[in-house]
């Protein structure tokens, strides 16, 4: 994402206690967009510290609350059915790949040789999978862990 672009988003947020990952990385490597969003953030505070009315923290609270329940959805395009049922294709094929003919032959022809580049591919398509679920979900990853962390740590 280019400098507009990061700036953009940045004041299509409305909590600033949580900044995206993308956002906070770009903030992070570029001196002008760290510099803007600092005087953006100081003239938001400032702007609340002077407004005649504040709003009781359970009405924001309860806003927010239903902001989220709106949007919970928003977090992945992919339903969880869909991430449950490729793990399981990726595990069943896994186990099932040593009762499979070719793959009985190709072992005989090559021995334990053939072992170590097949884990290899295996484990490239697990981590893959697991890069690609963290990816798409990571807010909400970040969402439940923050809610169960008391659960976690324990
Ligand atoms: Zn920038």
């Amino acid at each position: 994402m280019n400098c507009e672009k990061i700036m953009s988003k940045l004041l299509e947020i409305d909590d600033y206690s949580h900044i995206p990952l993308k956002i906070k990385l770009h903030l992070l490597l570029c001196p002008k967009c760290r510099r803007e969003s600092a005087i953006l953030l100081h003239s938001l505070n400032s702007m609340k510290a002077d407004a005649p009315y504040c709003a009781p923290s359970w009405i924001e609270k309860s806003i927010i609350a239903k902001i989220e329940e709106q949007n919970a959805s928003g977090y992945s395009n992919i339903s969880p059915f869909k991430w449950i049922a490729s793990s399981s294709i990726i595990f069943a094929s896994i186990i099932l790949v040593n009762y499979s003919n070719t793959f009985i032959d190709i072992n005989k022809e090559f021995g334990k040789s053939f072992s170590i580049p097949m884990a290899i591919v295996m484990g490239s398509a697990i981590t893959s999978y697991l890069a690609i679920l963290v990816g798409c979900n990571y807010e909400a990853m970040i969402k439940a862990i923050n809610k169960y962390r008391h659960i976690i740590l324990k």
